[in-house]
């Protein structure tokens, strides 16, 4: 499903039938990469969803979430999601298992999100000879919090890779707690607020995990004195998290610590929860999100859609973003025709944004902070793919606009790699 756009077109012409479709395989539950799935169910697909545990988990909340935004009645909706949970299997990583047909397959840690996979698949043909394929899914950084890091895909015949930031090197992302925690700082020093537009999974946990380093780590909280200083009566800036659907998200990461790196965990053990920290407040109901919309002084809101195109983010924006003192901090892609992009463009003239059908000036400060793309980038899909033990027989890319599937071509291309266009 494309992002940033208003409405889906439904599939009008289907290559293979999905009631043809044996397995679908899902690497890992963002939006775009399983937004389709009910109406693929809807149009007779019954075959089995194969991904990783995690997945497995995030998977009917999240479509939960999107289907109340489509035409489905209450009934079908219900149905759906009922097919979902009984067709999906959650699979360990790295261990093989066998379809029909002798074909096997295996999933890989892909380091993007929680649950996120590479899939390996291996087809039986003739005279015992095996033809394989690797496809990578969304891959992630290495150092991602929360997230072991991406496994060495095996070798294969073909490769499909994605190429997101093919064309792009992302900032160093060993800056970034230092950056976040100087531009908080900078934002609550005139008692404004700083809302922070992000996705509910994912990006919200991560950056939950960030300021919990910030707010009780003895060394960040040493260095960024303000920060504890700076609410009401000179008290800690509250962080609210003002979603339900990031919250639900939260909960499942919460029991899903057994799919966190090894830091996290530590740190789990050691009595310190990774993501949870003392001036952190989860608003659930709608009521309590009203309340908050004028609470007095400084206050850090994470808040959905990330891109601004609808959520309890709109609502902020529409009471604060017209406030000098206040700071809207971007750390998601911003896609064309989305207001957030019109935000992040029209910042410095002081322009306006078109809000619920309201013109909003922008007189908050406005900041993009880099160095969280949960994509690897040029460089990080190079050396992933230079970590297989031999060179694939051929790449196809996937995932990614045509300039940066160029670059990517070029760069692989030169390093004796077959690149399929
Ligand atoms: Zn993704």
């Amino acid at each position: 499903m494309a992002q940033g756009h208003d409405s889906v077109q439904p599939m009008t012409e289907w290559k293979i039938h999905p009631r043809n479709i044996d397995y679908l395989f899902l690497t890992h539950a963002h939006i775009d990469h399983i937004g389709r799935l009910p109406e693929l169910i809807a149009n007779g697909f019954s075959g089995e969803i194969i991904c990783s545990h995690a997945t497995k988990a995030l998977l009917v909340p999240l479509l939960k979430d999107a289907l109340s935004f489509s035409d489905y009645s209450n009934e079908q909706k219900r149905q759906l999601l009922t097919a979902v949970q009984d067709l999906s299997w959650g699979f360990e990583y790295g261990q093989s298992f066998s379809l029909k047909k002798e074909i096997r397959f295996t999933l890989g840690r892909a380091g993007h999100i929680l649950g996120s996979s590479f899939l390996y698949l291996q087809f039986p043909m003739e005279k015992n000879k095996v033809w394989s394929v690797v496809f990578s899914g969304d891959l992630g950084n290495y150092n991602t919090p929360l997230l072991p890091d991406p496994d060495a895909p095996p070798a294969c015949d073909l490769l499909v890779l994605e190429s997101t930031y093919g064309d792009r090197l992302h900032e160093d992302r060993t800056h970034r707690l230092d950056h976040l925690g100087k531009t908080l700082v900078k934002a609550l020093a005139d008692n404004g607020k700083v809302f922070i537009p992000a996705f509910a999974l994912g990006r919200t946990q991560e950056l939950l995990y960030e300021l919990d380093r910030l707010f009780s780590d003895e060394k960040w909280s040493k260095k960024f004195p303000e920060l504890q200083q700076q609410g009401r009566g000179k008290a800690p800036v509250p962080v609210f998290v003002d979603s339900p659907l990031a919250l639900q998200i939260t909960e499942i990461y919460n029991e899903l610590s057994a799919f966190w790196d090894e830091e996290a965990k530590a740190s789990l053990a050691d009595n310190d929860h990774p993501f949870d920290f003392r001036d952190l407040y989860s608003v659930k109901r709608f009521k309590d999100h009203q309340q908050i919309l004028d609470f007095p002084g400084s206050a850090i809101v994470i808040a959905g859609s990330g891109m601004c195109t609808g959520g309890r983010i709109v609502n902020h924006l529409l009471t604060g973003l017209d406030k000098k003192e206040n700071d809207v901090l971007f750390v998601g892609y911003q896609a064309k025709g989305t207001p957030g992009r019109d935000i992040l463009k029209y910042a410095d003239s002081h322009g306006y944004v078109r809000l619920k059908q309201q013109k909003i000036t922008i007189r908050a400060k406005v900041h993009k902070l880099t160095g969280y793309s949960a994509h690897a980038d040029q460089q990080g899909l190079l050396a992933w793919v230079a970590a297989m033990p031999a060179k694939p027989g051929a790449i196809r890319l996937v995932h990614g606009e045509k300039r940066a599937q160029d670059v990517l071509t070029g760069k692989l291309s030169a390093q004796g790699y077959s690149v399929i266009q």
